[in-house]
């Protein structure tokens, strides 16, 4: 008895050697880079340049608002495993306070890469070049100045994003450099087209003031000379003041806005009823923080054009 019970401790260990073994060995076979990405994307640049040498586990479920992310227990671990995390700094805490508990390998925190040209907002989501009267300003004077993180939903920005992940991933993968170089190629390809239409569609319109339900368009409208009124701040959850809204209410109306965009992830309420109190439209403006079946960040970025050159009336 005391015999066979050693010789099955023997062939468990001898198995978990062999498994220490292959598991080890994983960066170069089949089942690939194990990338974490902390929401869609993150997710989408990562498999456009890693294809099929990367698996990517995005950890924002669906029909999850990113802001909000908690980690389950099997997250946890799965981040404890990775070769390579991509987050946004400052954007979803939880994902971060894991990431120093249990540390991937390698990460990559977007907002620290060079050449981004970031912009900072207060997190009610009064950006610095924004035209406040001087009472305004001087409110908003000692508020905390933060990088707003939204920085995917400029083309350009993400082309300089997608050459960090590609270099990264040659970091951790050297021997496939040549196959990541080629796939950011093709991506960025596809990112300067997106870019161009934007430039083109939005080249001529009537008006260039966007009211959005939150602060999530700040790089959009700087890469295409638009402004941004946004309801809530850089997160969904901070909720407007009825002063804020009246002030918002008043500007949309001297604009002749006749669009109030809400988004696919975020209570479309407070949108709604300011929309219905202006007697103006509400639409979609997508902030691709997440993503529903059979959509890309392409496919959503074509929907926003058309929704902007619509509000915006452009030729
Ligand atoms: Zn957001």
């Amino acid at each position: 008895m005391k015999k066979k019970f050693s010789t099955l401790a023997v062939i468990t260990s001898l198995g978990l050697v062999l498994s220490g073994c292959s598991s080890s060995d994983s960066n170069s076979d089949a089942s690939g880079i194990k990338v974490v990405a902390a929401m869609y994307p993150l997710e989408f640049v990562a498999t456009s340049i890693g294809g099929d040498l990367v698996s990517v586990e995005n950890f924002t479920p669906p029909g999850v608002e990113p802001h909000d992310l908690e980690l389950s227990p099997s997250q946890v671990v799965t981040l404890d495993d990775a070769d390579l995390l991509l987050f946004i700094s400052g954007f979803q805490p939880a994902l971060e306070e894991a990431a120093q508990q249990s540390a991937p390998a390698n990460s990559l925190d977007l907002l620290t890469i060079d050449g981004l040209n970031l912009l900072t907002a207060t997190e009610d989501g009064h950006d610095d070049g924004a035209e406040d009267e001087h009472v305004d300003e001087e409110a908003h004077s000692d508020e905390e100045m933060v990088s707003d993180p939204h920085v995917w939903l400029d083309p350009e920005r993400l082309v300089v994003i997608a050459k960090a992940v590609a270099s990264k991933l040659s970091e951790v993968d050297p021997d496939n450099s040549e196959v990541y170089a080629t796939n950011l190629a093709a991506f960025v390809a596809e990112l300067e087209t997106l870019d161009q239409k934007f430039l083109t569609g939005l080249a001529s319109c009537e008006r260039d003031l966007i009211v959005t339900s939150h602060a999530a368009f700040g790089y959009l409208a700087d890469a295409y000379g638009l402004s941004q009124e946004a309801i809530a701040g850089l997160s969904p959850e901070s909720e407007p003041t009825p002063k804020r809204l009246n002030e918002i209410g008043k500007e949309a109306k001297a604009d002749g806005t006749t669009t109030i965009f809400f988004e696919t992830l975020a209570s479309p309420k407070i949108a709604q009823t300011l929309a219905d109190d202006l007697n103006i439209e509400a639409a979609v403006l997508d902030p691709i923080e997440g993503i529903s079946e059979g959509e890309t960040y392409f496919s959503v970025m074509e929907s926003n054009l058309e929704a902007l050159r619509k509000a915006l009336n452009c030729k």
